[in-house]
């Protein structure tokens, strides 16, 4: 994976004539943690995971990037995610660096107890370089706000009162209207932003979802509540279809109750093999589960036009090249899941200044950012002649490159 995001950081270095050093600058993280967490199990075994914190780039910002809880979670994805993350604080301008981490553990084996304590664990050994100013995390896969109350519990155990350690919090524990579903909506304002470019709206199209957790169930319900039809949806369990639009409340209540959480088995809908989502006949695919589900093998046969990147790192660099081929509009993902930061950053500005936004006032200031964003990078791939990732990679490393060169007076002649 870390190659992947290296490959796109390089395509849009040689667009920018980026020197060899700057690249190794911009590329190298900050620091790399990785932290031994050992707890007690509920029958009085002893439980062992890895933990890993990777801060990327700190010139623009604290440090800024989710906590994953997955047994593939090792520092190379942390690395990746890192990385992506500083381009993306810096597609949308928030006031961040980037950084990602995690834990090795499948939250599906363990118990509330098991999980909360490897959460404080992992907390009690990283809480010197985590902080408010310093590096504040986030839910990703298999985390979620409860979670984040864990790690503001802890933390401020030892740095006293700290909300604005974490975001993504529970909204009694200063948690910011509007986090939980801001990454499905930051992918609806960009999707909308694309449909006016090619003359459309939601009325006109057909979707179809991969993931249906945080990102995938918000991005369909949105979508689906401003007219889109959403065929199709796949997660862990398999996928569910109707030709006609799924009932997406419905889809969301099911999952809710369901006991592995999956939209297998919903009733007034067919049932298909998951993969086969990514090929569905759609106009837009929305892949909001993990990273590399759009490969060589499966490019060529994508029936959808546009892309919207819920997920982080979907498609491999073969099948970009493949879907540009095509023609296929691809939003990548720094740019089209970025509605999650962006609010993150509402949250720790709401918390630094002990004040509480109402929903309205977040939702406003996320279309507004995000539409801005999405214009950005639109506007610089017409200049550039670029694809919309390569755009939105430009735009960022300008912007990071500017950041780092203007901090140091040793760096002469680099120009941005
Ligand atoms: P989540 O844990 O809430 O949901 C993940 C979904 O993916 C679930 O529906 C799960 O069943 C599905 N899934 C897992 N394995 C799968 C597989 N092999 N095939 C199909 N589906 C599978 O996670 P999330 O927070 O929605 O994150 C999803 C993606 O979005 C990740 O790439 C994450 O990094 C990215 N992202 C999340 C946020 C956020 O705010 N949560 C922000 C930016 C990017």
């Amino acid at each position: 994976m870390l190659e992947e995001s290296h490959h796109y950081f390089q395509k849009a270095s040689d667009v920018l004539d980026l020197s060899h050093n700057l690249r190794e600058i911009l590329l190298t993280p900050f620091r790399v943690v990785k932290v031994e967490i050992v707890t007690e199990g509920d029958k009085g075994d002893l439980q062992h995971h890895m933990g890993y914190r990777v801060q990327h780039n700190k010139a623009r910002g604290p440090l800024k990037g989710g906590l994953r809880y997955h047994p593939s979670m090792d520092e190379d994805h942390a690395m990746a995610l890192a990385n992506l993350m500083t381009w993306k604080t810096a597609v949308v301008d928030v006031p961040f660096g980037g950084a990602k981490g995690g834990i090795n553990c499948d939250p599906a084996q363990l118990s509330e107890r098991e999980l909360a304590s490897i959460t404080r664990r992992f907390v009690e050994q990283v809480k010197d370089v985590i902080g408010p100013t310093l590096d504040i995390p986030a839910p990703d896969v298999n985390t979620n706000a409860r979670v984040m109350g864990w790690i503001m519990d802890e933390y401020s155990k030892y740095q006293g009162h700290s909300p604005a350690v974490v975001t993504g919090k529970p909204l009694e524990l200063f948690g910011s209207p509007g986090r939980e579903e801001a990454t499905g909506r930051g992918c609806l304002y960009v999707l909308e932003e694309a449909l006016k470019e090619q003359g459309k709206a939601f009325s006109d199209i057909t979707v179809a979802v991969q993931g249906f957790g945080n990102v995938g169930s918000n991005a369909a319900r949105l979508i689906a509540e401003r007219g889109g039809k959403i065929l199709a949806v796949s997660d862990h369990g398999g996928g569910v279809s109707n030709k006609d639009g799924l009932d997406i409340p419905k889809l969301i209540a099911y999952v809710n109750e369901s006991k592995n959480r999956t939209v297998k088995g919903f009733p007034d809908a067919d049932a298909f093999e998951g993969p086969e989502v990514i090929t569905w006949d759609v106009d837009v695919l929305i892949p909001a589960a993990l990273e590399d589900v759009i490969t060589k093998g499966n490019a060529k046969d994508v029936r959808a036009t546009i892309i919207v990147e819920g997920a982080n790192g979907p498609t491999t660099p073969e099948a970009d090249e493949i879907l540009q081929k095509k023609g296929v509009l691809v939003i990548p993902d720094i740019l089209a899941n970025a509605g999650g930061v962006t609010v993150s950053y509402f949250e720790w500005a709401q918390n630094i200044q002990q004040f509480r936004w109402e929903l309205d006032r977040v939702t406003e200031e996320l279309s507004k950012i995000m539409r801005k964003a999405y214009k950005a990078v639109s506007e610089m791939a017409a200049s550039k002649n670029v694809d919309f990732r390569t755009a939105a990679f430009v735009l960022a490393i300008t912007r990071v490159g500017k950041a780092a060169v203007s901090r140091r007076h040793t760096i002469k002649g680099v120009r941005f």
